[in-house]
């Protein structure tokens, strides 16, 4: 099974994500834990360099390009063959961030995006998305305090305006595709927020 976890800064994707997976393992399902950008040796390369100051020498379509790339390398060297194994993949963001972020709050084309995501993914398709919602003050705050004094990658600090749009990107994306994908309240403790994302898998996807 492959399940994606999305959300602005903040949301706490890697906090749960590492819930859910512990609490798989414990049921003796054999998971495994990656995210984007990265993920495999290759995608992190690309990581640094589009998270760093270099991405903004990359125009909106290059960088693109260079998330497709970071993408391409973890989908071939990671997550395929895990998922032959049957091994569960919990992956921290994919192709909803892309869409959001690049899509929505980008300039880059629709048809840019949907012929990067047919090289990339192909058929693959998460099982389930979990989108985890909350206001934008409540998860910029977040982040600032586990950042701990440290700068803001270049996305983190963008002004509020961006982080408002962000939200409403996840959100249609959740609206739109209702079948794959779950909107979750993650404004409250870490361990309610877990007991609401195992609802939905064990509703969704064990049931
Ligand atoms: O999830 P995490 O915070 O580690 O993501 C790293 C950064 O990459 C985030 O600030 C996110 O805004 C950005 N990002 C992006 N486009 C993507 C994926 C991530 O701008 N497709």
């Amino acid at each position: 099974r492959f399940i994606t976890f999305e959300g602005g800064e903040g949301s706490g994707k890697s906090t749960q994500i590492k819930k859910l997976a512990d609490r798989l393992n414990a049921t003796k399902l054999r998971t495994i834990v990656t995210r984007e950008p990265g993920g495999s040796p290759g995608a992190e390369i690309m990581r640094h360099l589009v998270l760093s100051g270099m991405g903004k020498l990359l125009g909106p379509d290059a960088e693109t390009l260079l998330f497709a790339a970071a993408r391409d390398d973890h989908v071939r060297t990671v997550i395929q063959p895990a998922l032959n194994q049957g091994t569960w993949v919990l992956c921290d963001r994919f192709s909803d961030s892309t869409r959001a972020y690049q899509g929505s709050l980008g300039s880059v084309p629709a048809g840019i995006i949907n012929a990067m995501q047919r090289v990339t993914i192909g058929d693959l398709k998460p099982d389930l998305t979990i989108i985890l919602d909350l206001p934008v003050e409540i998860g910029l705050q977040r982040a600032a305090t586990r950042r701990g004094g440290a700068t803001p990658d270049r996305f983190e600090g963008e002004n509020l305006q961006f982080h408002r749009n962000l939200r409403e990107a996840y959100r249609k994306i959740a609206a739109d595709d209702p079948e794959r994908c779950v909107l979750i309240d993650a404004n409250a403790d870490p361990d309610t927020v877990a007991g609401r994302v195992w609802t939905a898998l064990r509703d969704r996807v064990l049931a």
